[in-house]
């Protein structure tokens, strides 16, 4: 297993195009990484080209927030995975919760897009998470199972392409109610053990949802946990810079 560990900050709507740019900025000029830390900003596909740009000589590289699985055509207001690589990105964040249960996505859907950005030589970030009502109704192991094998049976992972899967349960996001450390872990091993089966492949998993200064700590003290996925908490420069000095 790596011994790196992943930060990834997810933009989402929060931030327009000249905030965006500020932000890039300041983490260019402010931030020193260590050798282990692997960072990621996905800001709104307005900003991205001019994001990557600014962030171009920095260790900091960006993602995609959503992508479409079809290269060109008649698809109005939709952006291909090819389009993204060529603005700059190394990364996709496929099926987000909020992309799942907002937008509808299937996990038809979110396979085509895994295919897509592989194709388009992106590395996907795969999103899996169980709503508050799955939990609630112990359907918890069953839907994460059910997204992981939509998303990766009879695949062939392409050789040293990195597998990254984001532990999101959708209860957590934007809620200020993370996940218990302990049962976070618990999932983690079971993602693990599931990609592990499909593909062959030791994935990548991340924790996210409600990730603050105040708890980040606690998640990547766990073995099978390699990094976070940061929403709200990733929008500002100084909630940043302290969930980056936690995993100095
Ligand atoms: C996310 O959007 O992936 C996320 C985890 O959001 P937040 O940190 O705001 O809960």
């Amino acid at each position: 297993m790596s011994d790196k560990k992943y930060l990834f900050a997810n933009w989402k709507m929060y931030l327009d195009h000249s905030e965006s740019e500020a932000l890039a900025l300041a983490l260019a000029k402010k931030l020193t990484l260590p050798e282990h830390i692997v960072m990621a900003v996905f800001p709104s596909a307005l900003a991205l080209s001019d994001v990557s740009k600014t962030l171009k000589d920095t260790p900091i590289s960006t993602g995609a927030q959503n992508i479409y699985w079809i290269d060109k055509g008649g698809y109005t207001g939709e952006i291909s995975a090819h389009m993204y690589k060529a603005a700059g990105c190394t990364y996709a964040l496929v099926g987000h919760s909020e992309r799942r249960h907002i937008f509808n996505e299937t996990n038809h859907e979110v396979r085509q897009k895994v295919e897509a950005a592989l194709a388009a030589s992106l590395v996907p970030v795969i999103c899996v998470g169980e709503t508050e009502h799955e939990r609630q109704s112990n359907k918890t192991e069953e839907t994460i199972e059910t997204q992981i094998r939509s998303a990766f049976h009879n695949i062939a992972w392409p050789e040293n392409k990195e597998l990254i899967v984001a532990y999101e349960p959708v209860w957590a996001i934007g809620t200020g109610q993370a996940c218990d450390p302990v049962e976070a872990e618990r999932m983690h091993e079971l993602i693990k053990k599931q990609v592990i089966a499909l593909t062959g492949v030791t994935p990548v998993i991340l924790y996210g949802g409600s990730v603050r200064p105040e708890n980040v700590q606690q998640y990547l003290n766990n073995p099978n946990i390699s990094g976070v996925l940061v929403g709200a908490a990733s929008a500002n420069i100084e909630s940043w810079e302290a969930i980056v000095d936690s995993f100095r």
